[in-house]
């Protein structure tokens, strides 16, 4: 049994086009999500870029949304239909494992399946992302809307804003932490966003000077720009954390040199191969460390800090029919801070 809807599937030349699309029927701890808000991501710019548009499982993008349950499955428990939920980039997992037993669902050791891209755990199907006017997902995977966030804006917190708020957690940011963020995009602003809520004291590293103000406006002490070889050079050894948040393959080394005694460089953004001189870990004890994603309790806790901070992301909010012309302005870094599309247009 299958259940319709209407969505944004890749055709050719990573163009995405208005889709009928088939969802499950619910099963017993499903939830019928209606998707009002969904994020556009960089990482939906990567699977696009090796999607083949006609031979390939399709692909419908879209790993951070906000919604409004319509239905639930008769074991749910924790939700009722007309709940303002959120859903992320993982939409299930073993459960079993020693990562899912201690709330890292996202390292689940027989891999979590992802909101789009994945193979659904029960029937195999490749799932389809939030660039739709509907989803299902099993409950454990939808977080309840907290009060007093935007849901628009709180959209991109379920991907970029999860995906820094781990390690800056996990590296025990603080008043008493200098961090630097590279790369002032979806998940830069976010990384800035909640540094300076849990009180560090938070700089950007940019390619230009064209964010300084908006680095300030963030709260951000200052901008740093990248190419400028004297200001990096004085700013050697300067933070107990550098967040990595950049897009395209780059040379770690200049990141590492910023990085003080014993610290860490959290390289979250483009996720290919990379080379390191073991020297520039040495030289300080440095730390080089990665991240993705985030489990459920974390997850939870990322939106109460967010919705008791008033951390939401900056967006430009986009109907949905606009999603091409979104990804292109993404792909030319013309976006400040997170495109949002609003799936109302679907209907
Ligand atoms: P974004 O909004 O496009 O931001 C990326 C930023 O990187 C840009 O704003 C730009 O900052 C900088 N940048 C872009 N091209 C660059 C280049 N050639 N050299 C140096 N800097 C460059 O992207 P996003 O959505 O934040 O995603 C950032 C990266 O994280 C992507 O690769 C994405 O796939 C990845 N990601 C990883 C995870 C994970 O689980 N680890 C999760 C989500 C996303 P400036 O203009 O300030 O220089
Ligand atoms: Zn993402």
């Amino acid at each position: 049994m299958v259940r319709t809807t209407v969505g944004w599937q890749a055709g050719p030349a990573a163009t995405l086009r208005r889709t009928p699309l088939k969802r499950r029927e619910l099963r017993p701890d499903d939830l019928a999500v209606r998707v009002d808000y969904c994020g556009v991501c960089h990482s939906d710019l990567h699977a696009l870029d090796v999607h083949d548009g006609a031979g390939d499982a399709p692909l419908v993008p879209g790993h951070e949304f906000t919604g409004v349950v319509t239905e639930v499955g008769f074991e749910v428990a924790g939700f009722a239909v007309g709940d303002p939920v959120a859903v992320g980039n993982i939409v299930d997992s073993c459960g079993e494992c020693a990562m899912c037993r201690a709330g890292q669902e996202n390292f689940c050791h027989a891999f979590p399946t992802l909101t789009y891209g994945g193979a659904d755990r029960h029937d195999g199907s490749t799932t389809l992302g939030g660039f739709s006017r509907e989803c299902v997902v099993r409950d454990r995977f939808a977080y309840p809307l907290p009060a007093g966030l935007d849901p628009a804006a709180a959209a991109p917190l379920l991907c970029a804003g999860i995906t820094v708020w781990e390690p800056l957690r996990a590296l025990g940011v603080g008043p008493e932490t200098r961090v630097a963020v590279a790369g002032l995009g979806g998940l830069g602003h976010l990384a800035v966003k909640m540094a300076v809520a849990l009180g560090a004291d938070t700089w950007v590293i940019s390619r230009s000077g064209d964010k300084a103000e908006d680095a300030r406006r963030l709260g951000a002490h200052g901008l740093l720009v990248s190419a400028d070889r004297d200001r990096m050079a004085a700013a050697r050894d300067s933070f107990d954390v550098v967040i990595d948040t950049i897009s395209a393959p780059h040379d770690l080394a200049p990141y590492l040199r910023l990085v003080a005694m014993d610290g860490t460089l959290s390289h979250l953004g483009h996720l290919g191969s990379v080379t390191v001189e073991m020297m520039d870990l040495l030289v300080g004890r440095k730390k080089l460390s990665s991240a993705g994603s985030g489990g459920r309790p974390a997850t939870a806790a990322m939106l109460d800090f967010c919705a008791a901070h008033g951390v939401g992301a900056d967006i430009e909010i986009l109907p949905s029919s606009r999603v091409n012309e979104a990804l292109d302005r993404l792909r030319r870094n013309d976006v400040r801070y997170r495109f949002v599309l609003d799936l109302s247009d679907l209907d």
